[in-house]
């Protein structure tokens, strides 16, 4: 062992006996959710058992009383994350908040997802009972060729957006884009938003639920169609649209390419392309780990496409070795 490794290892194991428990990732066991437009993907290309061949969602790294993560070994092995949050705030840096603040999820849309908006904190603070609104970013891990997505709208300003969607015009409302794979897209409140047919996509996003659908394309489920909620969708789209800004500064990191997806008011997001080896930190109390393609070891547990995991606040810089790509993020 290097000089310099040997000291590393020496800080990690002081750290750890001080504060009095194990310096060990969270390992984290996914939730499946069927949805009428999933598929089997989750399955067939990461290996998860999948409840059925219209499962639409992996609820990853998730604290959510809908889809609350097992810690799947060590110490914590059995317990939720969210009792973790409540009761061991220590590994996360002794963060404030109620709640988790984030929610990762790996989504296989085989069919269209209804296109809709979400509102800021203020909005939905005023009008669902103090809720949070709701920022959220796509990684698109494939794409079916010639794919699309919606992103924004073509409405010039706010009494347009009114007179598009009440007069039902959506071909000429909706502002559909090429998809492909490698691509990221912020999408902030008030950004209408759709994720079409044979997308498959890593979904980071605040901790919340409150989604208002703008247009189901007249699809009926069980012979009705899906609740929409035309007005709350028409006060918080922004009009005109305008794309956020992308980041996309790298840095070098021994075998590591290491890109900052996006920095918000919420959280940060990073992808790592790994062919060898490099040690690294991130200054975060805590930080959300998802590999999304490849294999390799993370201080030598193996990891693969498909494992999601936090590492700890005070577990410092983490040995990764492999080929493998992953997407870490962090609250803000
Ligand atoms: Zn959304």
């Amino acid at each position: 062992m290097a000089a310099g490794q040997q000291i590393f290892e020496e800080v990690r194991r002081n750290s750890g006996a001080e504060k009095g428990f194990a310096m060990e990732l969270i390992m984290l066991k996914p939730v499946f959710k069927q949805m009428i437009w999933g598929g089997n993907r989750l399955g067939t290309d990461f290996g998860y058992e999948i409840p059925g061949d219209n499962t639409g969602e992996c609820w990853a790294i998730s604290a959510h009383p809908n889809g609350d993560c097992e810690i799947s070994e060590g110490e914590f092995a059995g317990k939720t994350l969210s009792w973790l949050w409540d009761n061991h705030r220590e590994l996360f840096g002794n963060a404030e908040g109620d709640r988790f603040p984030l929610l990762i999820k790996i989504i296989d849309a085989k069919s269209d997802l209804s296109i809709q908006v979400h509102p800021d904190d203020a909005y939905a603070g005023e009008h669902e009972n103090g809720s949070l609104g709701k920022t959220e970013c796509w990684y698109i891990l494939d794409a079916d060729e010639g794919g699309t997505i919606v992103i924004g709208h073509h409405a010039k300003n706010h009494e347009e957006v009114r007179e598009m969607i009440e007069g039902k015009r959506w071909s000429e409302f909706i502002r559909e884009v090429p998809v492909k794979k490698g691509d990221f897209f912020q999408i902030n409140p008030g950004c209408v938003h759709a994720i079409k047919g044979g997308t498959l996509i890593l979904e980071t996003q605040q901790n919340s639920d409150i989604t208002y659908r703008v247009y189901d394309y007249d699809r009926l489920q069980d012979g009705k169609p899906r609740q929409l909620h035309v007005q709350q969708s028409i006060d918080v789209i922004k009009a005109p649209f305008e794309p956020a800004a992308a980041e996309g500064t790298t840095e070098q990191n021994g075998d590591a390419v290491i890109e900052t997806l996006v920095t918000c008011p919420y959280y940060c997001v990073k992808k790592i392309v790994l062919d060898g080896c490099a040690q690294w930190s991130w200054d975060r109390p805590f930080v959300d780990v998802s590999v999304v393609d490849g294999c390799g070891t993370i201080d030598g547990r193996k990891v693969e496409k498909g494992t999601h995991l936090i590492v700890p606040a005070g577990y410092g810089a983490m040995k990764l070795e492999g080929k493998m790509m992953l997407i870490c993020s962090a609250a803000e």
